[in-house]
Parts: structure tokens; sequence; C-alpha cells
């Protein structure tokens, strides 16, 4: 008899797994509590499709390359569905500083550099589609999960045996050999963990800033304009931006701003306000110059933004048996670093191999801890530490008194003067570079390695006169410039914080 999964949510995490599981000898279906995709294309997706249960929908996103190529690998048919859908690639070379585009010569593999971006909801409505076609899959639409079937065996172990299920007016129960819980932020599945009496490990804390995200679409006959000396996406401390090129004409802007400066965070939500900043931001402007492009979109705000990490393992022993989780359920990440798909996908293929491991339920349990320990808790840690660094850097900024200590003063100029203009000097250093942010390989593989990092030390030493050229060129305003241009008070979130006298 066919093996029966049943997959909690149709959202990255539960498609993906569709993907990675769906084969010979296996029944999978996917259960999800929203409406299925509107009929018609990207754009009605766009303006019509109601996701209340994933509340970034309509964010940027992108997928890294590690994903793009998880994806070229075992589905190359939905990977040239993307592109037909519109979605963009874009490719290690239209990533090059301008200072540094004539050192650049191809190699064999900078394909594999390669990221998509698109609307989040195109990305959604194609993966759906091709998930929806799979030989034994079928997706449900408007199914809520309300519970774990099953019960605690003699070692505490929860031994899941299926879901229960509201669908419509009615309540039922499917039995399953094995439910994964692909729910996102939200699952309630370690909820119901606990109301039986089972516990976990768990670390949490805040990615310590907010996300606006605007949409544009090219006016008719426009293109994207030429890529100036300024990036299409930065960090200026205060904020953070990025221009995320979209299918079918269209384009969005994410700002983003540390919870502390709450002036900034309140203003930016308000159209006039967002697109000011925009178009005080060389890298930006010139996409949303008025005969170029027009909004689209209201300004979408998202907060409550943590770095969160669960273990299904305690104490060496699985916390519950048949069921695994994958996405942001099992660990969630500041969405600045574009990773959670690419965790979701990649946790997705690893419990597909922790199934291979053995039929021992408790087996498979181990290996799919151990796998994601071993492949995605060192980014999660990497990307918690930044976060953690840029919380810090962000009351600082507000703190009139703050005088750095010289292992600060040394890792800024690290930073600033070894590593960017090495990466920005040198098309090789940044390959090297981009594999870790990629996750191709782990984040600092690449200062590891001698010749690398005898390279980025060879900079740092270098005077400044030298290497001036690789200096990444002014962003934008600086704090107080922007504060002033948009008339909002520089100091009211030091006074709040009692940094400076009221
Ligand atoms: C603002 C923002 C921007 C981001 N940008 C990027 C990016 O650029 N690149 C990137 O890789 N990642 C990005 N991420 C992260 C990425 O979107 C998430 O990691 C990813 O969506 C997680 O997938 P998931 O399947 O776990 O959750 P989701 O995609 O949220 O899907 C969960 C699904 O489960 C359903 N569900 C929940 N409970 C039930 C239930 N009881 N019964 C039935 N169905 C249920 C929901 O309706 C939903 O469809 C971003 C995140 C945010 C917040």
């Amino acid at each position: 008899m066919d093996q029966r999964i049943l997959i909690i949510g149709a959202g990255m995490a539960g498609l993906f797994s569709a993907l990675a599981l769906a084969g010979p000898g296996r029944r999978v279906d996917v259960l999800e509590r929203d409406p299925p995709t509107p009929a018609g294309g990207a754009d009605e997706a766009f303006s019509d499709w109601n996701r209340r249960g994933v509340g970034h929908l309509r964010h940027s996103h992108a997928f890294l390359a590690r994903l793009r190529n998880l994806v070229q690998d075992h589905h190359p048919a939905l990977l040239d569905e993307l592109r037909d859908a519109g979605c963009q690639e874009m490719k290690f070379a239209d990533g090059l500083p301008a200072a540094s585009r004539d050192r650049y010569r191809p190699e064999p593999g900078d394909e594999i550099l390669t990221v998509i971006t698109s609307r989040r909801t195109t990305l959604e409505m194609v993966i759906r589609r091709y998930v929806e076609r799979m030989p034994g899959v079928t997706i449900h639409s408007n199914v809520n999960v309300t519970g774990l079937l099953g019960d605690l065996d003699a070692d505490g172990r929860f031994l899941v045996e299926g879901l229960r299920i509201r669908d419509g007016e009615v309540d039922r129960e499917e039995r399953a050999d094995i439910v994964i819980d692909g729910a996102g932020r939200l699952s309630q599945s370690f909820d119901w963990l606990a109301e039986a009496g089972v516990t976990w490990d768990e670390e949490s804390e805040d990615a310590g800033i907010l996300y606006y995200t605007r949409h544009w679409r090219l006016l008719p006959d426009q293109t994207p304009p030429e890529r100036g000396p300024v990036p299409g996406a930065g960090d200026m401390g205060f904020i953070k931006y990025g221009v995320f090129p979209a299918d079918n004409g269209c384009f969005s802007i994410t700002l983003s701003v540390p919870e502390i400066e709450e002036t900034l965070r309140q203003a930016v939500m308000r159209p006039e306000i967002f697109d000011h900043i925009c178009q005080l931001l060389p890298g930006v402007a010139p996409w949303i110059a008025a005969d170029r492009s027009e909004p689209v979109s209201k300004v979408y705000g998202m907060g409550d933004l943590k770095s969160r990490w669960r273990s299904t393992v305690k104490d060496g022993k699985p916390i519950a048996l048949n069921l695994f989780f994958a996405g942001d359920g099992l660990a969630r990440t500041n969405p600045l670093y574009g990773r959670g798909c690419s965790f979701a996908a990649i946790a997705a293929y690893m419990i597909r191999d922790a199934l291979a491991v053995s039929p021992d339920p408790a087996a498979r349990a181990l290996a799919y801890q151990a796998a994601v320990d071993d492949g995605l808790r060192p980014y999660f840690r990497a990307m918690r530490d930044q976060d953690r660094q840029a919380i810090r850097r962000a009351r600082n900024t507000l703190d009139p008194t703050y005088r750095p200590r010289l292992k600060a003063k040394l890792m800024k100029s690290f930073a600033e003067d070894a590593i960017t203009p090495a990466i920005r000097s040198d098309p090789a250093l940044l390959r090297a570079f981009m594999r870790g942010f990629h996750m191709l390989e782990p984040s600092t593989a690449w200062l590891k390695r001698p010749a690398t990092l005898g390279s980025v030390l060879g900079t740092w030493i270098t005077p400044r006169a030298l290497k001036q050229k690789y200096y990444p060129p002014k962003l934008g305003p600086d704090r107080a410039e922007m504060f002033a241009a948009l008339e909002l008070p520089a100091t009211a979130d030091a006074q709040r914080l009692g940094l400076i006298a009221a």
C-alpha cells in the first residue's frame, strides 16, 4: 500500500515538501486553510489572492542561488515555468560593482550564483500549479488542520498517526504514515505537542528590524534604469534598502528600519514618506521616476520578526515520531538575509533523505535533526549574531555618548577597510564571498582559505588613498540629513530612551 503523507500548509515548506517527496509508492495530500490561486495569471494572483495565512505574501522575495540550484537539479521544468511566468534571474555578473566590472572574466560555475526574484504571489502560483499536476499529489484548499492525531508512547515521544481537520463545517480525522508541518511561523503543532506534555528546546530573539515594501510597475515601453555607481541595495544602519526586480514589468522596494527607530518606522508606512525616502536614495530614485514607473500598491509593513530555532530532539530523544517540521515552524530567520525559502526547501529534501535512512521512526527523526543541525543551524547562528550586532549598532547610533572600544573599532575597520574594498576590487574574491552568501558553503569558509584571507589582509594594510576607488559610494543622506529632509524629529527616540535629556 502507498505510504500516506499529510502536509500542513501549501506555503513554501509545504510546496517544497511535496516536490521533494512525491513519487512512486507515496500519496501526498497538502492541507491548506487559505483559498486556492485565483483563476488567471500573475497579475490576478497579486491583486486577488487572499492568503491570510501568509502575512508576508506581498513583501519582496528572492530565491537565493542554493534554492534556485535545487529547483534546477530536481525539477528543471519548474525552473522553466518560473522563467516563462516572468520571474527574473540575476546573475553573478549583474551584481559586480562598477569599479571592478572590467576585471571580471566569466568562469564556469558562475551560473550557480544566480538569484531568482519575483512577486511572491507569482512564485507561489507557479510552484503550486506545478505541484498540483504531479502524480500522487493533491492540494486541498480551505482545509484547516486543528490537531495532531496520536499519543505519547512509553518513552514520552508523541507518536503521530494523522491529523484532525476542519473541512468547511465538518470536523474529521485523516490517518497518515508521515505528517510534515509546513504551517509557517504561526504553526500550532508545537502547541498541540505541549498540550500533550511534550517539551523541547527553543531559542528565540527579536530580529530587531521592521520591514516595509511597496510595489511599482514600469510604464509601457519603459525599462529598468541602467546600473549606476550606487547599488540598488544597501545598508545605511538606520535604513536598509533594496530594489527587487520582479515579473512582468513589476518591481518592489523594501525599506527595513531598526525597531529602535520608532519615529522613522511609524512615518515610513505613509506612502509619501516611503517614496520621499526612495527619492533620496540614488540607487533607488531612478526606478521610481514619474516617467518610468507608477506605484501599484500601498506600503505593506511587517513586524514581529524573529530568529527562532526549535529542536525536535531533546536529551538525545526525538520529541515526536512520524512528524517532521520544515520552514518557519522549525526555524525563523530575519527576512533581510533572504534565506527563509531556501531553509524551507533544503529541510524538505532533508526529510526525504531521513525517510530513506531507515524504516524506524526514531532513527529517521534523529537523522533529520542531525541533518538540520549540521546543514542549517550554522547559518541560523551566523544570521542571529549579525542581528545582535545590528541591534547594538542601531542603539549606538542614537546614543551621543557612545564611544567604540578598540575591539569594536578593529572589527569595524576589518569590515569597512579590508573585506568591503577587497570584494569590491576583485571579482574572484566577490565570487568566493558570494558562495557563502548563497549557502553553497559555510558563510565564512571563504575567509578561512589562506589565499583569500591573504588578499583581504593585504587590502587592509593598503593605504586608503590606493584603494579609495573600491570603497562603496555614499548610499544616501546620513541620518541627520534624512530626518531633516523628511521633517522628522531626529532626537525623539534618543529622548524616549533616556539617552539624551528631553
Ligand atoms: C517580510 C518577509 C520577507 C521575506 N523575504 C524572503 C526572501 O526574499 N527570500 C526568502 O527565501 N525568504 C524570505 N522570507 C522568509 C520566507 O517567506 C519564509 O521563510 C517562508 O515563507 C516559510 O515558509 P513556510 O511554508 O514555513 O511558511 P508560509 O510560507 O508562511 O506558509 C505556511 C502555510 O501554512 C498554512 N497553514 C498554517 N496553519 C495551518 C493550518 N492549521 N491548517 C492548514 N494550513 C495552515 C498557511 O495558510 C500558509 O499557507 C521573508 C519573510 C518575511 C516575513
